[in-house]
């Protein structure tokens, strides 16, 4: 049998292979993959709520054979409704699913049910609404009752029971085999249990501690790895030859005067750490961070001047066509003529006919431009530069680890800078980005005018368009902003477009009024912009193709419809767009929150403007699990996926690697460490490891 992670999940019982191709849409190859497929949650099955103690508001567990079921349709709007009766020796509750007929074939009255969910007062009777079930008729080996019952992430034909079966096959036959990475002198000095212990308890715990115990331990472990990783790869980036940058004494106060504005200190500061980095014969990378309307983009701009200076290009790459069009002509505007004479700036847009887009590769690579703002494009393989030697990603957080090495790999060793509106605090910062310089802004311009959030129902939605309308006349822009989730889906942007049609006609009739969402083509987005930047259109309705960086300084007043549907981030990325200029700006949130988190989400918005303290509030509220998402971070190496519960777990991790690695930088004796981070981290580590 091969080492676990080279045997394939068909090794096991009870996996063919139609099941393996299931389990790769889950991403499991290997024995590993699957021991390390985590729960998303628990359910703690030794305390089953009797049925006559069901109360309503709560969540719980309740365990009874169905006694009746039937399917019928809503008097009114025609939705299916599924009932089963649920009974058990203290008395009967029902459940009920909406839209969801299939269930009428799974279950069938005599069938022992779990069922875990929320129940509800409804026309005088108790129901449990829509909630999770499993079938545990023969539950013979036990792993889905009476015990904390581990519910994995699932994919359409692999059920909770099946892959709870699979799991405890696996574990049984070789947790043991599982490779200990970290050192035993490590471990020892953290209390960490043994990694085949921890990986059973974290799917089938004996009890909460026990639970607690094994994800610290398996938290560590691969933070550890991770770190270690992390820190090879700046120590052989740091050795790397990149381009020195002369830049002359007056430099800084040249590009001061391209400004009709003072550079504000922490901007200055941050060009300063640029600066210096630029000016060494080693590649920059450097991560920029500050709230929204920081000016953070000016700051990027000193880096391209900085190359084109030194008779090299530079690029900055932007998550949407929208916003590389604005640093296009943000940066036109300042440097086609000025202080640095004619810089020749090209914009890639992804929109552009073949022929135009291969006349361009040409003259980027023939250097006869100097600055290329784009989106994705960049990426592409066709587009060469004659000398590369600064990058700029806006809102890297849009992007992967991949995307920005692959921006790089475009010049030889370019200085790079990573910009980002989501802040982090420190301690994190440190550990999720070990690889990354940091600068921050903290302080916004001055005299930028206040911002006012408000909180208005649905129901007084007209009146605040009638105050939108009297607000624009008095010559402000404003945006109405729609939530929408997937932005190719069509029935999301109907609201929005809608909307947009009635307004012309009723509320906004007399103003202008403009449509912009993500299923535009890019020519259309850029007359809107253009019209609205230039104040031919007064009103906005558009979708979160705002949310990132979008900058007209007179558009002042804001609307957002279902404010509760939005993430907090995204409400503070939105608001960020208005308020910046010295005038004071508005920000009304339309909704009926119905759920509590909904409610906290639109009180934290409206108790402050800034990014940090609603970025403590959205950890609170969400939890880290969530606000740390896998993608948050391009951290998509990470297999735990909540690097944010264990701080201490961490910061002790992240020492032990530094020590590590200072003591054998070669990891040639730690050869289980070496093989395991070349494995796990290949494209993270490409060269670092060789030999
Ligand atoms: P973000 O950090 O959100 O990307 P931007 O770079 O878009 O912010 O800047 C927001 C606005 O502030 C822009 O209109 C920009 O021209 C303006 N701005 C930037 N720096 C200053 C400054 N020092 N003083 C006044 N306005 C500034
Ligand atoms: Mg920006």
């Amino acid at each position: 049998m091969p080492a676990l992670d080279t045997a394939s999940i068909q090794f096991l019982k009870g996996v063919g292979p139609a099941r393996k191709k299931l389990f790769a849409n889950l991403g499991i190859q290997t024995i590993e993959d699957l021991l390390y497929l985590f729960p998303r949650r628990y359910e703690d099955r030794r305390k089953i709520t009797p049925i006559a103690q069901v109360v309503p508001g709560e969540w719980q567990v309740v365990l009874g054979e169905v006694a009746a079921k039937g399917g019928r349709r809503t008097f009114f709007n025609k939705k299916h409704v599924f009932e089963v009766v649920l009974a058990d020796d203290s008395g009967r509750v029902s459940c009920v699913w909406f839209n969801q007929p299939y269930l009428e074939n799974y279950l069938h009255p005599g069938n022992k049910v779990v069922v875990y969910g929320r129940a509800e007062v409804f026309n005088n009777k108790l129901q449990i609404i829509s909630p999770e079930y499993e079938i545990i008729n023969d539950d013979v080996e036990g792993l889905s009752s009476a015990r904390i019952v581990p519910v994995y992430p699932l994919t359409r034909g692999i059920s909770q029971r099946y892959l709870r079966k699979v799991m405890a096959l696996a574990l049984e036959l070789h947790a043991q085999d599982l490779l200990e990475v970290v050192p035993p002198e490590v471990r020892i000095r953290h209390h960490l249990r043994p990694v085949a212990e921890s990986v059973r308890q974290v799917h089938f715990p004996d009890d909460a501690r026990a639970q607690e115990e094994a994800d610290r331990r398996l938290c560590f472990d691969e933070f550890f790895m991770f770190q270690v990783s992390v820190i090879l790869r700046r120590r052989t980036f740091l050795k790397k030859k990149g381009c020195a940058h002369f830049l002359p004494a007056e430099f800084h106060a040249r590009f001061q005067q391209a400004f009709p504005f003072l550079l504000t200190e922490a901007q200055r500061k941050s060009i300063n750490d640029i600066a210096h980095d630029m000016a060494r014969p080693f590649p920059m990378l450097r991560l920029l961070q500050g709230d929204v309307g920081s000016g953070k983009t000016v700051v990027s701009f000193f880096g391209c001047l900085a190359a084109v200076a030194n008779g090299n290009q530079a690029a900055i790459m932007c998550p949407t066509e929208i916003l590389a069009e604005q640093h296009y002509h943000t940066f036109t505007a300042y440097f086609s003529q000025g202080p640095f004479g004619a810089v020749r700036t090209a914009l890639l847009s992804g929109a552009l006919k073949k022929k135009e887009k291969a006349a361009l590769y040409a003259r980027i690579l023939s250097g006869d431009v100097d600055v290329v703002i784009g989106t994705h494009a960049l990426l592409e393989d066709g587009l060469e530069f004659r000398k590369l030697s600064f990058v700029a990603v806006d809102e890297q957080h849009k992007f992967g680890v991949k995307q920005r090495a692959l921006l790089s790999s475009k010049g030889d060793n370019p200085d790079v800078l990573v910009m980002t509106a989501t802040p982090i605090p420190r301690t994190l910062c440190l550990t999720l980005y070990g690889d990354l310089d940091v600068s921050v802004i903290a302080e916004k311009p001055k005299g930028r005018g206040e911002i006012k959030t408000y909180h208005f129902t649905g129901e007084q939605a007209a009146g605040v368009y009638r105050r939108v309308a009297e607000w624009v006349k008095k010559g402000t822009q404003a945006y109405i902003v729609y939530p929408v989730i997937d932005e190719n889906e069509k029935a999301d942007l109907k609201a929005a477009v809608e909307m947009y049609e009635r307004f012309k006609k009723d509320e906004l009739k007399g103003l202008r009024v403009g449509l912009v969402h993500g299923r535009l083509p890019a020519d259309e987005v850029r007359i809107v912009m253009d019209k609205f930047k230039r104040h031919e259109i007064d009103v906005l309705v558009t979708t979160t193709v705002l949310e990132v960086g979008i900058d007209v300084p007179n558009a002042n007043v804001m609307v957002i419809e279902n404010a509760e549907r939005f993430g907090l981030a995204q409400l503070h990325q939105l608001r960020g767009r208005i308020g910046r200029s010295e005038k004071s700006a508005v920000c009304i949130l339309l909704g009926d929150p119905q759920t509590e988190e909904g409610k906290l989400r639109l009180a934290a918005v409206l108790k402050t403007v800034d990014g940090f303290k609603i970025a403590q509030e959205d950890l609170e509220i969400r939890g880290p699990g969530q606000y740390f998402g896998r993608h948050q971070h391009g951290l998509n190496e990470l297999r735990m996926v909540n690097p944010a519960t264990q701080l201490d777990v961490l910061e002790a991790a992240r020492q032990e690697a530094v020590d590590l690695v200072n003591s054998d930088p070669s990891l040639n004796a730690h050869l289980i460490i070496k093989n395991t981070i070349r494995k796990r981290y290949p494209e993270y580590l490409k060269r670092v490891l060789a030999g």
